[in-house]
């Protein structure tokens, strides 16, 4: 059996057909058995691409034929010579002719000679289609570059639309561009008032901060090794899943201000209070210092519990305490890790320094790993205190109290593509444009149409600015310290 797959054109007002270009594919099967069900992947591939191929040239065609008369008098242009454009698609490459103009002679004045006019490549700025670049850089996001650039030309009639290279160009350009909408959104920030009420924000129930490093590409072995400080926050809200931001260190002028433009966006208005909960006084202090929308601060207890934790195993293993003391050591670390539950930081920090000091009498305690761990708590509740809060008052309200209850939010954006594990190393401007690219796929906020919108909004900031517009074929440049996965 033959089935034979044909184009025709229809007019959009009437129900005229026209006859296309014809057959666009026959697909033949010669023996009756199911072994060959359905189309191939290379037929399906082969017809997507012609579709597209026949599609694309009509309509182009059907817009250029708009374009042929003088906008001012109406008279038409003369045709000057006609040259062909390529346009890459999400189905292949598309080679369409693309006719010039000579302007008309109503705009002509002595300074001001004829000159040629070329619409089409005036009104594609972009010679890639934004679905394209979407696919490309939302499966970069999950997959290494070449793997995402593999996977994509096995299911898709690309025909070297994209290359591996390119591909992480993509990535780069479209974090850059992510990166410059969330800049001038912090510009436009509106400036929270210094006193006056401020309530629970009623949207966002928390923010959980976090950090972690990543190799640097520049770091080679032995000494001098260099990190990529990376920072991610989620936010958890009342109604509808939680949402991520992500930034490296270096490449951004403040810290605060990424925190105040990712909750605003997400609906957070100036007289209202987000809780940030985070691990460490450091972190507060790099990530949330400053912010005008992140007002209370809350110590993890997921990390003041691990560190309890620790203390006890260690009393289990240590030497000089005979079993039938052990029970009541543990028991009081036990009560100074629940006067923190209640919020008596203070109190359980001095349980723990008289629970020291009866220990320090025997031999070798100041040598144990029990000491170590209560030096830890200690250590760690005292850094901390400020953030210390009535974890039990919250959590009897159902407000939450760790960021460790789901997965946090520097997992979720920096493993499986940016980890460790991977041997990846990265610079800091390419994790930090990987890392909004990451977010934005992570917060279902990347689709095509935002890709045109920030295509258009990066060209409206140049005209404004006025700043040449990038040149449309780069050359690659190879001191470029790019990121290689
Ligand atoms: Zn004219």
């Amino acid at each position: 059996m033959r089935l034979i797959i044909e184009a025709r054109m229809a007019d959009e007002d009437s129900d005229t057909v026209h006859d296309g270009d014809g057959v666009l594919a026959v697909v033949e099967r010669r023996d009756c058995s199911l072994a060959h069900l359905g189309l191939t992947l290379a037929e399906g591939r082969s017809l997507l691409a012609k579709v597209q191929a026949g599609l694309v040239s009509k309509q182009v065609e059907w817009w250029f034929s708009g374009q042929t008369h003088c906008r001012r008098c109406g008279a038409a242009l003369s045709h000057k010579d006609s040259r062909s454009t390529v346009l890459r698609t999400v189905y292949g490459k598309v080679t369409v002719k693309s006719p010039r103009l000579w302007s008309c002679a109503c705009q002509q004045t002595a300074r001001a000679p004829r000159h040629v006019v070329h619409p089409l490549s005036k009104a594609l700025t972009n010679r890639t289609t934004p679905e394209l670049e979407y696919l490309q850089a939302e499966w970069a996001a999950h997959l290494p570059y070449r793997q995402a650039t593999a996977m994509l030309n096995e299911v898709l009639p690309l025909d070297k639309c994209i290359s591996f290279s390119g591909t992480r160009n993509r990535i780069h350009a479209l974090g850059k561009k992510l990166d410059a909408d969330i800049e001038r959104d912090i510009a436009k920030l509106p400036q929270a008032g210094a006193d006056g009420q401020v309530r629970k924000s009623s949207h966002v129930t928390s923010v959980s901060v976090d950090s972690a490093w990543l190799r640097h590409c520049d770091s080679g072995g032995g000494l001098g090794l260099r990190h990529v400080n990376i920072f991610a926050g989620r936010a958890m809200f009342k109604d509808g899943p939680p949402k991520v931001y992500a930034y490296v260190h270096k490449e951004v002028t403040s810290a605060a201000a990424r925190l105040d433009q990712f909750l605003s966006r997400n609906g957070v208005v100036t007289d209202e209070r987000v809780t940030v909960i985070s691990d460490d006084a450091g972190e507060f202090e790099k990530a949330v210092q400053g912010s005008q929308l992140a007002r209370n601060r809350i110590l993890d207890w997921f990390h003041i519990a691990m560190k309890f934790q620790a203390a006890q195993r260690s009393v289990f293993g240590s030497k000089m305490i005979d079993p039938m003391e052990r029970q009541s050591v543990e028991a009081e670390i036990t009560h100074a890790k629940w006067l923190v539950w209640h919020g008596k930081g203070g109190k359980a920090v001095q349980r723990i320094k008289a629970l020291d000091g009866r220990l320090l009498m025997r031999e070798g305690y100041e040598f144990s790993t029990l000491w170590w761990n209560l030096n830890t708590v200690s250590c760690y509740l005292r850094n901390n205190a400020h953030t210390l809060v009535n974890y039990g008052a919250r959590h009897r309200k159902g407000l939450p109290i760790s960021s460790s209850i789901a997965e946090s939010a520097v997992n979720q954006v920096i493993s499986h593509r940016m980890a460790k594990k991977r041997q990846m190393r990265w610079s800091d401007e390419g994790a930090q444009y990987m890392a909004q690219v990451r977010a934005a796929v992570l917060n279902r906020e990347f689709s095509p149409r935002r890709i045109l919108s920030l295509e258009m909004a990066a060209s409206h900031h140049r005209k404004c600015i006025g700043v040449a517009p990038p040149r449309r074929y780069r050359t690659p440049n190879k001191s470029d310290p790019a990121t290689i996965p």
